[in-house]
């Protein structure tokens, strides 16, 4: 590949994957055409439509690609047809089998409020104006990737899941997040269960010693039961949170309360190296597939995410924030928001707000 190029997989996966992957790519190459990028991209199979195409989640030409990207977009994985819990192959399994492999140790996940987006939020709009938080989520190691087991005995059935950390996988997730601490308010609130768990004691732990590297940043340390209660009634209070997998999958889904839909929140997934992963933190939601009712925004503020960190275009995400915020501001939007704009209407709005925030 020609080095001056920006190469950019496309997994579209599942459900209402395809639609949302195919609003950002749009965006993409709007942008591309405009700016000249030099984009380039193809698009793989990850979960079930993995599956279906090929017996495996995660197909070793898919893998490959990615392995030689830039960036990676992802959709959503999850379908009916596959999600059974018994099943030998699942659609998650690609997804995590794919953030294992790229070693994407960090998951970013931003909640942010505007003027405008309180209306959508179920809770009072003063106690989630100005919020401005980001979410930093360890996710290769802890309980998602410990041993497990199912059996049964005199008692009956019983299962077991395991959560073990290592020092280093908390320290290199715990000095990105002082490091983006750094670049905001200054402040990180890490997450742990550490009145019961050993694993959250040696969390607690490792993050206090890299704290000694940041003493610059205001850490404090926060018991996961009562940080699920603040996110609801003092989110304004928090900068940067950090915490184990478990604990970040399970935090930042309730924070898209805050913002109103999980059809709003974007993510991205970093390594110590590229490519980095940029997805929704939505899932597949397959009762919407192709009805061209997918809120496109979490994708399109995914690719946002991308321009700023993978594609060195730092302005032009400023821009496509902007318009997003626009679009929404003008009450044009899909039904989870209220709305009766089409996935695709939503697009060609964000692209016409695009043209005049870039004019
Ligand atoms: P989901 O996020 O797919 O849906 C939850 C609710 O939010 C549903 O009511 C859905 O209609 C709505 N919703 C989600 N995204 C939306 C969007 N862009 N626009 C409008 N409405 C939206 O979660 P779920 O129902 O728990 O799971 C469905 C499938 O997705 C399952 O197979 C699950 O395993 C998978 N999943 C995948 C990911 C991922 O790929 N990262 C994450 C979560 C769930």
């Amino acid at each position: 590949m020609d080095s001056s190029r920006k190469h950019i997989v496309l997994l579209p996966g599942d459900g209402i994957g395809p639609e949302i992957v195919q609003a950002g790519w749009q965006v993409l190459q709007w942008l591309d055409a405009r700016f000249e990028f030099g984009l380039s991209s193809e698009t793989h199979a990850v979960g079930g439509a993995a599956i279906a195409e090929t017996g495996s989640p995660l197909p070793a030409s898919t893998l490959e690609a990615c392995k030689g990207a830039t960036a990676v977009l992802l959709g959503a994985v999850g379908d009916p047809r596959y999600d059974n819990p018994q099943a030998e192959v699942r659609p998650e399994q690609g997804l995590l089998t794919l953030r294992q492999e790229l070693q994407l140790f960090a998951n970013i996940r931003p909640v942010k409020t505007s003027e405008g987006s309180l209306r959508w939020s179920p809770l009072k709009p003063e106690r989630v104006e100005g919020v401005d938080l980001l979410i930093v989520r360890e996710l290769t190691g802890g309980i998602y990737f410990g041993d497990r087991a199912r059996g049964s005995d005199e008692s009956g059935r019983w299962a077991q899941d395991t959560m073990r950390y290592s020092e280093g996988e908390i320290q290199r997730v715990a000095r990105l997040a002082f490091s983006l601490a750094r670049s905001r308010r200054k402040k990180l609130t890490s997450v742990d269960k550490a009145n019961v768990l050993h694993s959250s004691r040696l969390w607690r732990e490792v993050v206090t010693e890299v704290h000694k590297d940041f003493a610059d940043i205001t850490l404090e340390h926060q018991l996961v039961d009562s940080c699920a209660m603040r996110l609801i009634d003092d989110a304004q209070s928090m900068d940067v949170i950090v915490t184990s997998n478990m604990f970040g999958d399970i935090l930042s889904d309730e924070s898209a309360a805050i913002a109103g839909s999980l059809g709003l929140l974007p993510s991205a997934s970093w390594g110590s190296a590229a490519p980095a992963l940029y997805e929704p933190i939505h899932g597949s939601a397959p009762a919407l597939a192709g009805k061209g009712l997918a809120n496109p925004m979490a994708t399109i503020s995914s690719v946002s995410l991308m321009l700023r960190h993978s594609l060195n275009a730092a302005e032009q995400a400023s821009a496509l924030d902007r318009a997003v915020a626009l679009t929404l501001d003008a009450g044009v939007c899909t039904p989870d928001l209220g709305g009766h704009s089409s996935t695709q209407e939503v697009v060609q709005v964000v692209l016409q707000q695009l043209e005049e925030v870039c004019a």
